[in-house]
């Protein structure tokens, strides 16, 4: 049942904001996605960007093929330069929100290499994904490139232990496509998807084609490829609910991915 905005209006106030039954008046209405035809994908930034041209070429080349299909949110990673901003600051005891914003100046560089890699073919760096030109850029080229670090900046929640950002790369670029309602969220990294284990350090490990977010908290694998509040998000998602892990070294995998193809990892909210 949807309810009209005076019932709604009615109860808003009223009540608190978090009053369950408003909560749940809001919830009936109308589901309503913003760019639904989009997917979002996710460069990997220690993964794929930092291997340099061999990684990045042939996916410059697929992006700018596929997206004759596909509209595309391109979102990048920080990788290994952030991690080494992490490491300085947390040694001079800098605060979490400090991080981010250290974080999220790579992620930024990530994106700059990318949009000018992409720029011949009329595909643009935005900066933030919100709203502003995006839905332009999509209808005249079909895709963009943004910067995949949350902006949280120094409000940045801390952890509950330490001070690495909880909210990073895949965080941010998965919000994007749950916020706009989007089609489907491609994590493009360096594996054929999730493992047992750790494959770079496990000979043993075996790949997994398809898990939820409870069973991979219950086999202990939900710090591995994913940012771990990456789950939560997933899990409480109301349009983007399930996910895939795809290698994005193996040509032809992002694009089969596009396509509804099942190549690497699919990670179910339920
Ligand atoms: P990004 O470049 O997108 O930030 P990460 O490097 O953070 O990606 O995450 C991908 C990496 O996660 C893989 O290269 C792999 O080494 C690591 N990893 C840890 N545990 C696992 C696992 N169980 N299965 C697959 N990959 C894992
Ligand atoms: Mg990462």
């Amino acid at each position: 049942m949807t309810n009209t905005t005076a019932e709604l209006e009615g109860l808003l106030m009223q009540r608190s904001l978090t009053d369950p039954q408003l909560l749940a008046a809001a919830a009936a209405a109308a589901d309503f996605r913003i760019l639904p035809d989009a997917s979002v994908i996710k460069i990997g930034g220690q993964s794929v960007i930092d291997r340099g041209r061999a990684a990045v070429y042939p996916l410059v080349d697929e992006i700018v093929a596929v997206r004759k299909r596909h509209q595309l949110l391109i979102g990048t990673g920080a990788g290994t330069r952030a991690r080494h901003l992490y490491s300085i600051a947390a040694e001079l005891n800098l605060p979490a929100g400090v991080l981010s914003q250290l974080g999220a100046s790579v992620a930024d560089q990530n994106a700059a290499m990318l949009g000018q890699l992409l720029a011949k073919h009329g595909i643009s760096l935005v900066s933030g994904a919100g709203l502003s030109a995006v839905p332009l850029y999509l209808a005249e080229v079909n895709a963009v490139v943004f910067s995949g670090m949350p902006p949280y900046s120094l409000w940045t929640r801390p952890p509950t232990e330490g001070v690495i950002p909880p909210y990073r790369t895949d965080a941010g670029c998965y919000l994007i496509a749950e916020q706009f309602g989007c089609k489907s969220m491609i994590f493009v990294k360096d594996e054929d998807g999730l493992y047992t284990e750790n494959p770079k350090t496990s000979k043993n490990a075996i790949l997994i084609p398809k898990i939820s977010v409870d069973e991979m908290k219950a086999r202990g694998l939900h710090d591995s490829i994913l940012e771990f509040p990456m789950l939560d998000l997933l899990k409480s998602a109301h349009h983007v609910r399930e996910v895939q892990v795809v290698n994005g070294l193996v040509p032809g995998n992002l694009t089969r991915a596009l396509d509804g193809e099942h190549v690497g990892t699919i990670i179910t909210a339920s």
